[in-house]
């Protein structure tokens, strides 16, 4: 009988790479991890710390450091190389920096014989990610970004924090770029199935007040709050990824907001954007195309827009 155990790469060991491996070991996700970092040493030193945890977890992982040679029988990779931004800059400023990292990561990938699920984490995600099916040629379902399923997961934190349930009883997506411009369809988000605007109204003077363009902002600055407080942010967002991992691994159909390709989709082609999409041992199953308000859809298209339009600066 063969036994085929799952193996994860990640590329990038910093903050979130090494997170990323955290989250796995100790969720037993996979039975190998493979670091890949251009500084190797630092892929090891990762390495070597993840594999001292062993000893006290539910599962035996084997972690070791390696390189693209090794993605061969990967299956899925995570890629979250790249410069995070500076303070004052935008996630998109760091456009140029990770698009050439991309290149030099996805091409020896592909090269390997990788033929397993991608990831992105590298900001600007969205457009990282279309750049990264680009240069793969791997089918659509295959290329994920994280896209907006760490705001996603934020905004649940803060509507579940006003109302005062648990974040995985509220059911709400933000959508479009992860970065500044995402939106969220207020329409859609739901409490224990009951639709938020009525648990608003049912509530009038605990929850009455609520400011929803308030809770907008601060879900798409929330990334920057804990960067002000902390430098850089990563168990959300290795945590995201993992999710999506184990949507994939366990063969789920799971939905959760990703950023994926579209397709004609909300109205749009040839553009990765954050929205809910079903996922499985094939990635990306499907997309969930939600009807959004009028309103709605405008700031969903402006939000894409944006991804399109900073999509145009990368050479393909
Ligand atoms: P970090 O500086 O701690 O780690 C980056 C790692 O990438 C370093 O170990 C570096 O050696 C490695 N690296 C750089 N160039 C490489 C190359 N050509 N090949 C292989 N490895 C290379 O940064 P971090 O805080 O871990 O952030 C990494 C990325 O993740 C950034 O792009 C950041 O913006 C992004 N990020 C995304 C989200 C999200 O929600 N999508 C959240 C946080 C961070």
């Amino acid at each position: 009988m063969a036994i085929k155990s799952r193996k994860v790469a990640i590329v990038g060991t910093g903050l979130v790479g090494s997170s990323a491996g955290f989250s796995l070991v100790t969720q037993g996700v996979c039975e190998e991890i493979i670091m890949i970092d251009i500084n190797h040493e630092k892929a090891l030193g990762e390495a070597m710390d993840l594999s001292h945890c062993i000893e006290y977890l539910d599962q035996h992982t084997k972690v070791r450091a390696g390189s693209y040679e090794d993605c061969a029988d990967v299956d899925a990779i995570i890629i979250t190389a790249g410069p995070p931004p500076k303070p004052g800059q935008s996630r998109l400023d760091t456009l140029e920096a990770s698009a050439r990292i991309m290149k030099s990561i996805v091409e020896p990938i592909m090269k390997s014989g990788f033929n397993g699920h991608f990831i992105i984490i590298s900001n600007p995600v969205d457009i990282m990610a279309y750049y990264v099916w680009k240069l793969s040629g791997l089918p659509k379902s295959h290329v994920i970004g994280t896209g907006t399923s760490v705001d996603s997961a934020r905004l649940k934190h803060f509507i579940a924090d006003l109302v005062q349930v648990d974040p995985r009883s509220v059911q709400a997506y933000s959508m479009g770029e992860h970065g500044d411009s995402q939106m969220v369809p207020w329409s859609h988000v739901y409490i224990g199935g009951k639709p938020f605007s009525k648990v608003i109204k049912d509530n009038k003077d605990r929850i009455g007040n609520v400011d929803l363009d308030k809770l907008t902002l601060d879900t798409a600055q929330a990334g920057w709050a804990v960067f002000n407080r902390k430098g850089t942010t990563y168990y959300g967002i290795a945590t995201a990824a993992v999710g999506i991992i184990k949507a994939i691994f366990n063969d789920e159909n799971k939905i959760i907001p990703v950023s994926t390709l579209l397709e004609g989709e909300y109205g749009f082609n040839n553009v990765f954007a954050g929205v809910p999409a079903v996922l499985n041992k094939d990635g990306v199953k499907e997309l969930v195309e939600i009807e959004m308000t009028e309103e709605e859809q405008i700031k969903f298209n402006k939000s894409v827009e944006t991804i399109k339009k900073h999509c145009g600066l990368l050479s393909i």
